[in-house]
């Protein structure tokens, strides 16, 4: 099959999965408005792959049986790999109104999977990998733990459940009972992937498992969050409604995961490796998805205070001047992350690690700053405008045109005061702006990351030479 189809894509979705939505079953993710949106938003992931203005990026070519499959599919090897896959992601997002698109994550996983296990589990994830580039999967990633006490180990909480673990095996295969939390893509996935969360003690055994089951499969059920529920005036909500990612509580009732799809079982010192493993790929994927949100940004800044006539005043200047600074050492870094990739004995590139953090993490804590100087050159309408159903009834359209007509015609103001409105205030920026701090690690993860990942070699190396120490 290698590139499927948006149609193809979508047909795959019907199935038996168990989802709930507002307090009721859904029976098929296709059939709901809201939850629709998201489907057709991920199905871009798929239609970049037919489109030959973007056949350069987003199609490989097996060079053995010379058929084509989908770029997210390809390992990278060289650092010229990774700059592709970045631009990739970066021209995905940008046409998803500034949201990730479905095939990054689960791509992510199965790279550091590759690359971290050995034997028979080696074995399993590149048969599940085979198929998922074969088949052109939507793989989710289920890593994140509902975790209970934070200041505890999974095997110390209250209830055993708060971390997913092992409650059998046979033969056969395994038994598994838990839920993860805030798991991106699962209602219109084809794959669920299920890795542990954090690094793992050996009392913790029971809980150092990844495996990968299909959003049918029975005892899996989905709690989807009903962040952007309800119909989306296009004009008043320009980006979200169009784009969307489901997030769900994904609960693991007594599920059966046959050994096939088993790639850690009972293994506590490869969990914190598998966890890291993926993040050294994931935080790469998640600085490169910000890129066209941080263009967007500055983009839409300038151009409100040029309609609002302000462009010349020295304050505006002065907030454009450090939004550019910080979209661009954003962008810069995640180039210098994927320029100084590494190698590694199998043969993968893997971004630079100490980078990459350095990257996510002045996107994180920059963001919140960029929000607020955006808004300042916007002004209040951001959230006193005029709504939709406004702007479509002749009789109140010529008041609307009269009234917020600026430096520019009220039509081109107001569009671009409900794009900013959309990406920074209403539920669509809220949602931009926490998943800004958490998605992808916490910014103390990234700190950590850093820290650990960081070659001092160079300055310690000159502190101790003009300390006239060597
Ligand atoms: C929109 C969105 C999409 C996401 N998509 C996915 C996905 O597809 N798959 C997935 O697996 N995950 C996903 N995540 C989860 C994301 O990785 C987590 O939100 C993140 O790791 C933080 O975990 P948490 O939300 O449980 O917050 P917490 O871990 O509770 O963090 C809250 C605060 O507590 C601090 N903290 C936590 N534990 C400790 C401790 N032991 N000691 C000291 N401080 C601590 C943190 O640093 C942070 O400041 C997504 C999150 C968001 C917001």
């Amino acid at each position: 099959m290698g590139l499927r189809t948006a149609e193809q894509y979508r047909a795959s979705l019907r199935d038996e999965r168990v989802l709930w939505y507002q307090g009721k079953r859904v029976e098929c993710v296709l059939d709901n408005a809201d939850l629709r949106v998201a489907v057709d938003h991920s199905a871009l992931d798929f239609e970049v792959g037919h489109n030959p203005q973007y056949r350069d990026l987003a199609v490989a070519t097996d060079p053995d049986s010379g058929e084509d499959y989908s770029a997210y599919y390809r390992i990278p090897r060289t650092t010229e790999d990774l700059l592709a896959r970045m631009r990739l992601i970066e021209l995905t997002t940008a046409l998803g109104g500034t949201l990730l698109s479905i095939k990054d994550v689960g791509s992510d996983a199965m790279f550091a999977l590759l690359g971290l296990l050995q034997g028979e589990e080696r074995e399993r994830i590149q048969a599940f990998y085979d198929r998922a580039r074969a088949n052109d999967l939507a793989v989710a990633v289920a890593q994140t733990d509902v975790k209970g006490d934070r200041s505890k180990s999974p095997s110390q909480q209250a209830d055993p459940d708060l971390h997913v673990h092992v409650v059998d095996s046979s033969d056969e295969g395994i038994i598994v009972r838990g839920a993860k939390v805030h798991t991106s893509l699962t209602p219109n996935c084809n794959e669920i992937l299920v890795l542990p969360t954090r690094a793992m003690k050996p009392e913790d055994a029971d809980y150092a498992i990844a495996f990968a089951v299909t959003p049918d499969t029975p005892g899996v059920a989905m709690y989807v969050s009903p962040y952007s529920a309800g119909e989306r005036h296009p004009w008043e909500f320009p980006a979200s409604s169009k784009h969307k990612m489901l997030e769900t509580l994904t609960v693991f009732n007594d599920v059966f995961v046959p050994w096939e799809r088993v790639f850690l079982y009972r293994q506590p010192e490869l969990a914190g490796p598998m966890a890291l493993a993926f993040v050294e790929y994931h935080r790469f994927t998640a600085v490169s998805y910000k890129l066209p949100l941080l263009d967007a940004l500055v983009g839409a800044a300038a151009e409100i205070a040029r309609m609002n006539g302000v462009i010349s005043a020295g304050h505006i200047r002065d907030k454009l001047t450090q939004l550019v600074i910080y979209n661009e050492t954003v962008r810069t870094l995640i180039e210098a992350a994927a320029r100084r990739g590494k190698i590694g004995a199998d043969g993968y590139c893997r971004p630079d690690s100490a980078t990459t953090n350095i990257a996510k993490y002045t996107f994180a804590t920059g963001f919140h700053d960029a929000i607020r100087a955006v808004q300042d050159c916007a002004g209040g309408l951001l959230v006193t405008g005029p709504g939709g159903h406004d702007w479509d009834n002749p009789e109140i359209r010529p008041v609307l045109e009269k009234y917020f007509a600026a430096a520019a015609p009220a039509a081109e103001r107001l569009a671009m005061i409900n794009l900013i409105s959309d990406l920074t205030v209403k539920d669509f920026g809220g949602y931009h702006a926490v998943l800004a701090v958490h998605a992808e690690g916490s910014i103390e993860a990234e700190k950590m990351q850093i820290f650990r990942a960081y070659d001092s070699a160079r300055p310690l190396g000159l502190a101790r030479r003009l300390a006239g120490l060597e």
